[in-house]
């Protein structure tokens, strides 16, 4: 058997194993597994960031908790100091009334910040829980079908080892340089050895020009497709 029938027969086997490295990769249950791995990445990262709204929340109910307790604590003081002497003149008693209003205004602000919040705070409780209620529904679907797919991917990685043995065993046929050859380029075409159809490159199908084509009339077995770069062998081997 002549070379480039080894190279020709390797390359078949090369294509396998690429095929089903492919189809390993392209598997509807792995994409799906991907898809829902990343879904529930993304959920993860919505829980940390209503946790730490919620977080924020709580920290910023409680110390507008002690505000309003301190200015509710001035206020009585304001009372008592009225209800114990009245006021020695109009512009004191003007003076305690502006600023009990002006404890009464900011009490309402703060209650009113506070109302908001828990208000916000309700909302994004009522998220985390749908969120965490959605993404352990995902969970239990990719925990199931990770199960199925790790069988399938077993029983196909085991038949891709085996195709790729076979091409490597079939590599050993093929000389060094011509092996380097078809990796070149392989790298930009596949595959990387085609057959002459109709006086053309059977991979990119342009036609080979006249100076090529001499030399096949010549006796050459095969030659390079000066357009693609491909070896063309000039009849299909058995
Ligand atoms: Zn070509």
């Amino acid at each position: 058997m002549n070379e480039l029938t080894m190279l020709w027969r390797y390359q078949q086997a090369d294509m396998d194993a690429d095929r089903a490295d492919r189809e390993i990769r392209g598997a509807p249950n792995r994409l799906k597994l991907l898809k829902d791995r990343d879904f529930l990445l993304e959920q993860q990262n919505t829980m940390r960031k209503i946790e730490s709204d919620l977080a924020a929340m709580a920290e910023r109910i409680e110390a507008l908790t002690v505000d309003v307790s301190k200015v509710d604590e001035s206020l009585r003081d304001l009372q008592d100091t009225l209800e114990e002497a009245e006021p020695e003149s109009l512009d004191i008693a003007r003076k305690s009334l502006d600023y009990c209003q002006k404890l009464m205004h900011s009490i309402g602000r703060m209650e009113q910040e506070l109302q908001k919040i828990r208000k916000d705070s309700d909302v994004r409780a009522k998220q985390q829980h749908e969120v965490r209620v959605r993404a352990a529904r995902v969970k239990v679907e990719f925990d199931k079908l990770k199960v199925t797919y790790d069988k399938e991917y077993k029983e196909q990685s085991g038949a891709l080892e085996v195709l790729r043995k076979k091409a490597a065993q079939t590599a050993q046929d093929v000389p060094a340089s011509l092996l380097e050859k078809y990796k070149s380029i392989k790298k930009h075409k596949i595959p990387p050895i085609a057959i002459l159809t109709d006086d053309r490159c059977g991979g990119c199908n342009m036609n080979l020009p006249a100076v090529v084509m001499r030399s096949i009339r010549m006796g050459a077995e095969s030659v390079e497709c000066e357009n693609c770069g491909r070896i063309v062998l000039v009849s299909k081997p058995d």
